[in-house]
């Protein structure tokens, strides 16, 4: 440990340093990688749970390291968010989101909905409905074919000048849905003040479903709430049959996992969407 340095606040030990170091160091990293293109987004179908068509596609980014290769988001999105590099890799993200989807139109793939994963910081550092409405125009796209998820937690920032761009989001068409719902907050008066329209149930519930009746119950609610207040319903991480069945017999109506398909790079994914169609 060190004592007060010169401006007397210099109050930090060795692991504190090195942590730092470590952050200051992917933080330069990922502002290379921007620069250098090196990210790259991947689609995850999402399908209707009883005929498995082919309604909508999740963008998840990686990261192509030249050297570390491909490196998953959770292991550079806080740091991303936390230094504010997350403002630009997520206009980035949102770009690309719509450039593919305007090519997969332009190639004749089936009409489907682009969803991009929104973090709380982009709410907080930039004006997402300019940038959401420059990339609707920019590619010619129809903004019922764009989904933003936000988290639970982004819809703790109960301020105004939050909500009020959340109705300028909706005012411009695109939809509104809420990632790993479940696990955030029990104060859902926000469903309706906040219009969203769908919940994507989070996979923790979905995962042991057959034999936990706790995650049962729970995602038994969830359905029958988003029904009554008709919204859509998406589980994820659905990796077998006898959920997937399980899950349509509780009503719910749209399939995300492993047991339709992995998350897979562009090219593979409009394959993928043919297949689905000629099937
Ligand atoms: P998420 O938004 O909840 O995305 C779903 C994650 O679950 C993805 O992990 C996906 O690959 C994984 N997954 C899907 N189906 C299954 C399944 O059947 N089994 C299992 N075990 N996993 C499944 P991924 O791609 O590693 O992304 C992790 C998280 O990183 C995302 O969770 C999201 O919170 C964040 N993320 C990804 N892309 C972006 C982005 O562009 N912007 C922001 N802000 N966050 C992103
Ligand atoms: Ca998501
Ligand atoms: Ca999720
Ligand atoms: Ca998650």
């Amino acid at each position: 440990a060190k004592a007060a340095g010169r401006n007397g606040f210099c109050f930090f030990d060795a692991q504190m340093n090195a942590d730092t170091h470590e952050r200051l160091g992917l933080e330069l990293d990922l502002r290379q990688a921007l620069a250098r293109e090196e990210f790259v987004l991947h689609y995850q179908p999402i399908v209707d749970i009883r005929s498995g068509r082919l309604l909508a596609t999740e963008a998840l980014i990686r990261w192509q390291h030249p050297q570390l290769g491909m490196i998953a988001p959770d292991r550079f999105i806080g740091v991303a968010e936390r230094s504010g590099l997350i403002v630009e890799i997520g206009e980035w993200v949102l770009n690309e989101a719509c450039r593919q989807m305007m090519l997969w139109q332009a190639a004749g793939l089936p009409r489907m909905v682009v969803s991009v994963n929104l973090s709380a910081v982009q709410f907080r550092r930039s004006n997402l409905e300019v940038m959401v409405r420059a990339a609707l125009n920019r590619y010619g796209l129809n903004p019922a074919c764009l989904e933003l998820e936000l988290t639970e937690s982004i819809l703790l920032q109960d301020s105004e000048a939050f909500i009020d761009m959340l109705y300028r989001l909706k005012a411009l068409g695109v939809k509104l849905s809420i990632d790993d719902f479940g696990t955030g907050y029990s104060n859902l008066s926000y469903l309706q003040r906040f219009r969203v329209d769908k919940l994507k149930i989070d996979q923790s519930f979905v995962r042991r479903l057959q034999d936990n009746a706790q995650d049962q119950a729970i995602v038994t609610a969830i359905i029958q709430m988003a029904k009554s207040l008709k919204l859509l319903t998406t589980a994820e991480g659905i990796e077998d049959e006898a959920v997937r069945q399980l899950l349509a017999e509780l009503g719910c109506d749209q399939g995300q996992g492993y047991l339709f398909a992995r998350p897979m790079a562009a090219e593979y994914f409009a394959d993928f969407a043919r297949s689905t169609v000629s099937a």
